[in-house]
């Protein structure tokens, strides 16, 4: 086994598609091309969103895919009181104030700072917290993509005004407790990278590296998502489901449906340092279907 963890986090907002199954089958083969462990790790946090029986579904579904983890499964509800430490912690280091402002009032783009003053002053039950990031920087070293440049994001939520720890938080302080080595995840979640990684390095939390692929979207060239109701993929037919997936990367020859499980396994393990993964990944944006 090589110092090597990789996960796959989804929401528990509904099945997977296509694009999760692609994030879910990548993270996987690069953990098992490095002879890494592989970990699932359901995104369960907003109980308004969030319901058992996706959770129930994606995983009978990961199961159909045969993606099955080296340890059990974590979930993010079970860790409330750690998300609260590392809120505390960051608190305690100066680094987060109440935001007075609504979503309306501020302009679309980076948080402008209107509340930033507020910084150092005890912080109020009722509203938002922010998180100072004049320390962030935006720029990550992609496995996947080569040196990428995000936007500044301005000071970000940790924790929502419902009381909820924000997504940024509680996925940095994951990846530390299930001490994650890689993430491989879809371009889409790459502006959030900066954030997470500076919540890790101002808890002194060992930080993962990071690898982002291009999102599958839709003929309308949007990205599939939950949200916008991309269908599920069906856990019948894994192998059709993975030779969709292989014409997506333009592999040169799509295989047969019952085939293409095998052939996703030895084109991760002919890869050399994934170099045609990221030759793939830098040409294209976006995988269309
Ligand atoms: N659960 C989130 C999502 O599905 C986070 C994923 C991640 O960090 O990989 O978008």
């Amino acid at each position: 086994m090589t110092d090597y963890r990789g996960r796959f986090a989804p929401s528990a907002t509904g099945p997977l598609h296509l694009g999760s199954i692609l994030a879910a089958l990548l993270s996987f083969l690069h953990a098992k091309h490095h002879r890494g462990e592989w970990l699932i790790r359901i995104d369960d946090l907003d109980q308004t969103r969030c319901k058992p029986i996706y959770t129930d579904e994606i995983l009978r579904c990961l199961e159909a895919f045969a993606l099955e983890p080296d340890v059990a499964v974590v979930y993010q509800q079970n860790r409330l009181a750690a998300y609260q430490a590392a809120f505390e912690d960051l608190m305690d280091l100066g680094l987060l104030y109440s935001c007075h402002c609504s979503r309306k009032s501020l302009p679309r783009g980076p948080y402008p700072g209107f509340c930033a003053h507020r910084l150092g002053q005890p912080l109020d039950e009722q509203w938002a917290v922010r998180m100072d990031t004049r320390d962030l920087d935006p720029s990550v070293d992609d496995l996947l993509l080569g040196a990428q440049h995000t936007e500044r994001p301005g000071d970000f939520i940790v924790k929502r005004r419902d009381g909820l720890f924000a997504y940024q938080l509680a996925c940095a302080v994951d990846e530390h407790l299930d001490q994650v080595t890689h993430v491989i995840r879809g371009k889409d979640l790459l502006e959030s990278t900066p954030m997470q990684r500076l919540i890790a390095s101002k808890l002194n939390y060992r930080r993962p590296s990071y690898g982002h692929f291009p999102v599958i979207v839709g003929q309308d060239g949007s990205k599939l998502s939950k949200q916008a109701f991309a269908k599920s993929v069906d856990w019948s037919a894994p192998g059709r489901t993975y030779a969709t997936l292989a014409r997506l990367l333009l592999l040169n020859d799509t295989p047969a449906p019952e085939e293409a499980a095998i052939v996703w396994r030895e084109y991760f393990q002919s890869l050399n340092h994934q170099e045609s993964l990221s030759r793939r990944a830098s040409r294209s944006n976006t995988f269309s279907i």
